[in-house]
């Protein structure tokens, strides 16, 4: 399957979930009970995973998705978006369980509601993560979120080779392990992420979160700030900075995250220091907002430059 495992390493995989998202817009989200009448339905590619590999490639990057799909309508969508952006999809596996489905209803303005059902992502395993061993050692770069198992999050830490560099986004939060956590470089979480993380101990803003988070384990931290950008804290040089994102117009925050960290890892892949990487996610995250929706929304590098 990956008989160019040999070639050119990958800058960045990608192993996480891939959804289909099924939106209806509505007057009013319905009561307990009740039932209301929409729009028609849309369906858009997602996931986490999906987002992410779509928008490193969609900059340029060299990159594989690891992940399970149903044998199925949505399957096959989210493939083919995947393809036609220049994901390589050789380690995208098929069946087992319908593919995983947002159901969202969205109002005038803009409050959703959402029901998420994992689907083929929560039967992607850690054996699943072990038959691609090639694949992961062939990343520069792996790029982990938590719409997966915890197993096969924890398979992927360890199984990926000597000078593969983690990044981890732990959305939807919940508790890490501490040889997840230590292997993290950065770990990348918003402010909601952060507080979760830190429970009690949170401290007072950013500016704290940054040294309890290091204290946790990772070699790097960083937080991002929606409008004001992002936090980068270095365990390694002992370094707090503060980068500023672009003022646009945000249209849509969707999917703002998933371009951040695509960015961030596909940098860091090319060799970018922490610092210079996140100087340049903050500016496609800041693009990610000036469009609607959240893989319609991702730049192409041209779309950065011109911001
Ligand atoms: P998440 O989508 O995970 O909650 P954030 O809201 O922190 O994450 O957004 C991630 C990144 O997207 C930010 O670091 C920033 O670069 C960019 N971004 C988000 N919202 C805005 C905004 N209103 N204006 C400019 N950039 C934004």
């Amino acid at each position: 399957m990956h008989d160019n495992a040999s070639d050119d390493r990958y800058d960045l995989l990608v192993v996480g979930s891939a959804n289909a998202d099924l939106v209806i817009g509505v007057e009013r989200r319905p009561a307990p009970g009740e039932t209301v009448l929409g729009s028609d339905l849309a369906v858009h590619p997602g996931g986490k995973g999906a987002n992410q590999a779509l928008a490193a490639a969609r900059l340029g990057a060299r990159t594989a998705l690891l992940a399970r799909v149903g044998d199925d309508d949505h399957g096959r969508l989210l493939l083919e978006s995947q393809r036609a952006a220049g994901v390589d999809t050789g380690g995208v596996l098929v069946g087992g369980a319908p593919t995983g489905v947002a159901l969202i209803t969205v109002d005038p303005s803009g409050d959703n509601s959402i029901v998420v059902s994992p689907g083929a992502n929560g039967r992607l395993t850690p054996e699943d993560v072990r038959a691609a061993a090639p694949l992961l050692a062939a990343a520069r770069v792996i790029s982990v979120q938590l719409e997966i198992p915890l197993d096969t999050v924890a398979e992927t830490v360890r199984g990926r080779g000597p000078d593969t560099r983690l990044v981890l986004n732990p959305s939807p939060p919940a508790p890490l392990p501490g040889e997840v956590l230590a292997a993290c470089d950065p770990l990348v979480v918003n402010e909601h992420e952060a507080r979760y993380i830190l429970g009690e101990n949170a401290g007072e803003g950013p500016h704290d979160w940054a040294p309890a988070l290091l204290a946790l384990g990772p070699r790097s931290v960083v937080i991002t700030l929606g409008a004001a950008g992002a936090l980068v804290a270095d365990s390694r040089t002992g370094s707090l900075d503060h980068l500023v994102s672009p003022k646009v117009e945000a249209v849509d925050t969707t999917g703002a995250g998933d371009a951040f960290t695509a960015a961030l890892a596909w940098r860091l892949g090319r060799g970018d220091d922490l610092r210079e990487a996140a100087a340049f996610a903050v500016r496609v995250g800041a693009a990610a907002v000036t469009a609607r929706g959240a893989q319609e929304s991702f730049p192409t590098l041209e779309g950065v430059d011109a911001l």
